[in-house]
C-alpha cells in the first residue's frame, strides 16, 4: 500500500465564493520514494504540501499517510519551507532541536540521552555549513543560513516523511547544489519518503524519482514524469 495516498483533494480558500487552490487532486506516493512537484506559481503546489501534512483541512477527497487519514498536524513529517519559520526566541541548536521536544517516542528520549542529540543536531548544522553558528539567534543570521538551520530541523528526528516547499529557494546556486548533495545522502541512507516541490527544474531532475507538474486556473496535476536522467550516485 502506498505511504501517501491523496485522492479527489481539492481545496477553496474562503467558502464558496473563495479561491479554487486545488481541484481533483490523486496522488499515490510509495514509501521511500523521492517526488518533485513543480509548476507555476499559484497553481497550489503549498496548497498541496499543507494538506498533507495537515495544516489545513481538505475542502473535499481524502489524504492517507501511512495508513491513517490526516485530520490534524503530521508529526511524522519532516517539513521545510522557502520561508524559514525559526523561533525567534530560541538560539539556532534550540530551534533545530524543536521537533524532538514535539514529537514522541524522541520527547522522552531527548531527557535521558539529550547529549547525544545535541552532538546529532551540531553533526547536521556542520553538514550544512553552519558549524559554530548553534548559539546565535536566527536574526543573526541571513535569511540563507536560516533556512539551511530550518532543513537540519526538518531532519533532526529522522522523519519518515519529508516534506519540502521550495527549501533552496534563497540558496546561492553553489549552498544549493552543496544541499542538494546533503539531502540526496539522507535519502539514500534512510530512505525517508520525500515530497520536494521547486520551481528548479535541475533540482527535481537531480533529486527526484518521478517529477509531477501542475497547471493552475485552477490547480490541477497535469502530467507525471518519470526521471530518466543520468543521476550521480556515491
Ligand atoms: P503555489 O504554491 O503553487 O504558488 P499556492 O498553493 O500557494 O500555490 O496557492 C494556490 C492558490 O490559492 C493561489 O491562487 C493563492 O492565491 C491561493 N491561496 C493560497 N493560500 C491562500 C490562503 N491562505 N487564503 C486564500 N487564498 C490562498
Ligand atoms: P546566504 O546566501 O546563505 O543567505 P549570505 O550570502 O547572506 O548567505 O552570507 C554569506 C556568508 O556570510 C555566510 O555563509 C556566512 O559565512 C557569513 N555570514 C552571514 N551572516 C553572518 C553572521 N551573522 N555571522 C557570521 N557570519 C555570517
Amino acid at each position: 500500500r502506498p505511504f501517501v495516498e491523496i485522492s479527489g483533494v481539492a481545496m477553496r480558500y474562503g467558502g464558496v465564493e473563495g479561491t479554487l487552490a486545488l481541484q481533483n487532486a490523486t496522488l499515490e506516493v510509495a514509501k521511500g520514494e523521492f517526488i518533485a512537484v513543480v509548476g507555476p506559481s499559484g497553481c497550489g503546489k503549498s496548497t498541496l504540501m499543507r494538506l498533507v501534512t495537515g495544516l489545513w483541512p481538505a475542502t473535499a477527497g481524502n489524504v492517507v499517510v501511512a495508513g491513517q487519514e490526516v485530520d490534524g498536524p503530521l508529526s511524522i513529517a519532516g517539513m521545510a519551507f522557502q520561508n524559514p519559520t525559526l523561533l525567534p526566541w530560541r538560539n539556532i541548536i534550540d530551534n533545530v532541536m524543536l521537533p524532538l521536544e514535539v514529537v514522541e517516542p524522541h520527547r522522552r528520549q531527548l531527557r535521558s540521552q539529550r547529549a547525544m542529540y545535541e552532538a546529532k543536531a551540531q553533526d547536521l548544522l556542520k553538514l550544512v555549513g553552519l558549524g559554530g553558528f548553534d548559539k546565535k539567534f536566527p536574526h543573526q543570521l541571513s535569511g540563507g543560513m536560516q533556512q539551511r538551520a530550518s532543513l537540519c530541523r526538518a531532519l533532526i528526528h529522522e522523519p519518515a516523511l519529508l516534506m519540502l516547499d521550495e527549501p533552496f529557494a534563497a540558496l546561492d546556486i553553489f549552498t544549493r547544489e552543496d544541499l542538494w548533495s546533503v539531502l540526496q545522502d539522507v535519502w539514500m541512507a534512510r530512505r525517508p519518503t520525500v515530497i520536494l516541490v521547486t520551481h528548479d527544474l535541475r533540482e527535481a531532475a537531480f533529486l527526484a524519482d518521478r517529477v509531477l507538474v501542475m497547471s493552475s486556473r485552477p490547480g490541477r496535476i497535469i502530467a507525471e514524469r518519470k526521471v530518466d536522467l543520468p543521476r550521480p550516485r556515491n
